[in-house]
């Protein structure tokens, strides 16, 4: 298994801390928004990454953090007239939701900042006693120059650093050197804080990540990962924290997806380009979201557009209709005994099999991947239809429900975002089901009863017409 490490720059053969078992920590959302698209590909390509760990037989402690506590929040509070406690547990929720569509699985463990407050402190405690940190007016910095690998991990950006351009530090009188960052700030006026030896406050961002995945899965871990935007500074700072304050390596592999483009520039909050996954995911289904983010290398950029999103969403219907087919196969075939040539036929399965194995121990190439199950699709609906045996149409579709079970593609279990639907919106659909119905649509006509019983509403036809009710 090879797998392309950041921090060297190249691909790297996988050598897990302990046998059989995978270490990873995913740095997780600050949860004041719904997230965009773009946030969507390190969920799916990470979740993918620990399906295949899982799949071939590794135990996979993973661990996701939500961010509860950040200037962000309190923001949103402010405007909403909310608390910060009422924001960051809508959010949460309708992030699991999120996760939940794109058949992301939950993770072992998701800390939130605020409940880990100890193993925080006791870290930036460790990091003063060590002469790493020093404090000034109840601020507590990290002193980037007692740490000498500082820059190891983003190596390309240090020049711009050194030479003080980067937007992204903070420039203030009590740090000591420019590139020095917050281990933790006092409050100010209304803030939620909690207690120190330093002030009364909150933590920098970065601290909070050293500090869990120690806590829950030790001084040094197999993989961290995330958006290539967190190389710099937030993964610097995260090794130069749990380095100096541990002792050890902290994660033997850095793994970083690529950007989710719209017209060539990066889908972000900031420059307003963004699509909300709901509004994507309600238009072509979650599962194509989840397709689209598989169909390109995690590590190349990914333009995002309604064509390409209509692509993929045929190119999946031609997945979802062969195992459709395969199963109405397997369901009439009265055929007990496999022909001859079907058991030369069945022999290019096991090579479906390896090379699929191959492109995903090749730093995880699903695009590769989903092109050998493209030809596993063809070679199904060649070979294992109508007259077919059912030992053979067995054993195709035995390895087909493997092959795209480890990517996650095929799932019924989406559009469970929206709150309960008004008896407006359902009678909306009704009505579009019976438009679909009257133009002999009758696949559209399911889709809309089954999306409706996904949100608890069940209808039935009767002679005074369309009724429904909740369940
Ligand atoms: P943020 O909310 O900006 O902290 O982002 C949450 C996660 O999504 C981080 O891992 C980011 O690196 C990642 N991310 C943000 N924008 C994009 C994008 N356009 N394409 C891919 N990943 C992104
Ligand atoms: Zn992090």
């Amino acid at each position: 298994m090879k797998i392309y490490n950041t921090l060297n720059k190249q691909k790297e053969a996988f050598n897990p801390l302990e046998e059989n078992k995978v270490r990873m920590y995913v740095c997780g959302p600050t949860v004041y928004n719904l997230i965009h698209i773009g946030n969507a590909r390190p969920y799916i390509i990470f979740d993918t990454v620990r399906r295949y760990f899982e799949s071939i037989g590794y135990d996979v402690n993973y661990v996701q953090n939500f961010t509860d506590v950040d200037d962000k929040i309190i923001k949103k509070a402010n405007e909403e007239g909310k608390t910060t406690d009422e924001v960051v547990e809508y959010y949460i929720r309708e992030t699991l939701k999120d996760a939940h569509n794109l058949n992301v699985n939950p993770a072992t463990h998701h800390p939130r900042v605020t409940e880990e407050m100890s193993a925080i402190i006791n870290m930036i405690k460790a990091l003063i006693d060590k002469g790493l940190a020093y404090e000034v007016n109840g601020t507590v910095y990290y002193n980037t120059s007692s740490f000498p690998e500082y820059g190891k991990l983003s190596k390309k950006v240090l020049e711009e650093l050194e030479a003080g351009r980067s937007e992204r530090i903070e420039i203030t009188d009590e740090k000591r050197n420019h590139m020095d960052f917050v281990l933790w700030k006092p409050k100010k006026e209304g803030e939620p804080f909690w207690k120190s030896p330093w002030s009364d406050g909150r933590p920098g961002w970065h601290i909070e990540c050293s500090a869990m995945a120690k806590k829950y899965l030790g001084d040094t871990i197999d993989i961290h990962a995330g958006g290539e935007d967190l190389v710099f500074p937030h993964h610097e700072n995260e090794v130069a924290q749990s380095e100096g304050a541990n002792g050890a390596p902290f994660s033997n592999y850095w793994m970083h997806n690529s950007f989710l483009n719209i017209d060539n520039k990066k889908m972000s909050k900031s420059l307003g380009n963004f699509k909300t996954l709901r509004e994507v995911g309600d238009t072509f289904g979650y599962d194509t979201v989840r397709f689209f983010m598989l169909s390109a290398h995690y590590r190349s950029p990914l333009n995002f557009s309604g064509e390409l999103m209509e692509a993929a969403k045929n190119g999946l219907e031609r997945i979802k209709n062969a195992k459709t087919n395969l199963e109405f196969a397997l369901a009439h075939t009265k055929l007990t005994e496999r022909s001859v040539e079907e058991t030369k036929l069945a022999q290019e399965l096991p090579t479906f099999e390896m090379r699929f194995h191959e492109a995903m121990q090749d730093d995880f190439n699903t695009a590769d991947a989903i092109s050998i199950i493209f030809e596993l699709v063809k070679f199904a609906n060649n070979y294992a239809k109508e007259g077919a045996s059912e030992p053979f149409i067995k054993e195709v579709y035995g390895l087909f429900i493997k092959l795209t079970d480890i990517l996650g593609i095929l799932y019924t279990h989406q559009n469970v975002c929206k709150d309960d639907l008004t008896d407006e919106e359902i009678k909306m659909y009704i009505e579009k089901r019976t438009t679909a119905k009257k133009a002999k649509d009758f696949k559209e006509a399911d889709r809309i009863r089954e999306f409706l019983k996904d949100k608890g509403v069940i209808i039935e036809d009767t002679r005074e017409g369309v009724r429904f009710k909740r369940v």
